[in-house]
């Protein structure tokens, strides 16, 4: 049997909308998602959502916004989706014995997360490397890793020691680095308003903690650690 869809309870009846607000409405980018609207979206999140466009002085019955609560439901759900992936089932079978005892890195993997402070994202980039030990993960997988951490409320300090303790955990590796260099949104379009500035964490592990191969790490992906 088909699986039942529930659609949102509101459906866009295009007589309804008033002249003008319509050619606004079809010019969004935004409202072209139209597979997002046919899937269903969490009742709690919408009215959420609801709450939030009506504290903030808007009118959730305005045509712009009537299908909002119910995209931004289906956007959190996928922004937080980090909390149900498996890390179990996405690196089984890609975890692979291998003699290999030199650094693999992996540089420059692109992150978007949200800061738990302020549900605001923060964005930049990740960079991997570990000294196998016997064991080596397809190198696919460490973008997938970055990810479940990523899609969550975040701080970007623990969001870079939970992809390192991870590695080690399923890796038992000779050593893990990761770096991660971030921009905070909040730090941007809020508070101090700091454009262009940079925040760079990291999380060191076994051979990683001598200056040498540290050092190495840090050459190859050329970041300046403070
Ligand atoms: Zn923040």
């Amino acid at each position: 049997m088909a699986p039942v869809k529930t659609l949102p309870e509101r459906t866009l009846d295009l007589e309804e909308i008033p002249s003008g607000e319509l050619d606004e409405l079809l010019a969004s980018p935004c409202t072209m998602g139209a597979a997002e609207d046919e899937v269903e979206s969490n009742p709690r999140l919408r009215e959420a959502t609801r709450i939030l466009l009506e504290e903030s002085g808007e009118d959730p019955e305005r045509v712009g916004l009537w299908r909002t609560p119910h995209r931004v439901a289906r956007s959190w759900e996928f922004l937080t989706s980090g909390y149900t992936a498996n890390i179990e089932k996405i690196l089984n079978g890609a975890v692979f014995e291998e003699k290999y005892d030199e650094m693999v890195l992996v540089k420059d993997i692109d992150f978007f997360s949200m800061c738990e402070h302020h549900l605001l994202p923060f964005y930049g980039r990740v960079h991997i490397a570990y000294i196998p030990n016997g064991k080596i993960v397809g190198l696919s997988k460490l973008p997938r890793i970055v990810e479940v951490f990523a899609r969550r409320l975040q701080v970007q300090e623990r969001m870079t020691r939970q992809i390192a303790d991870t590695i080690v955990e399923y890796l038992d590796p000779v050593g893990v680095a990761v770096v991660c260099e971030a921009r905070h949104l909040c730090m941007m379009m809020r508070g101090v308003e700091k454009q262009n500035s940079f925040t760079t964490t990291s999380a060191m592990h076994g051979a990683f903690k001598q200056p040498q191969t540290r050092a190495e790490f840090m050459t190859l992906i050329g970041t300046k650690l403070l």
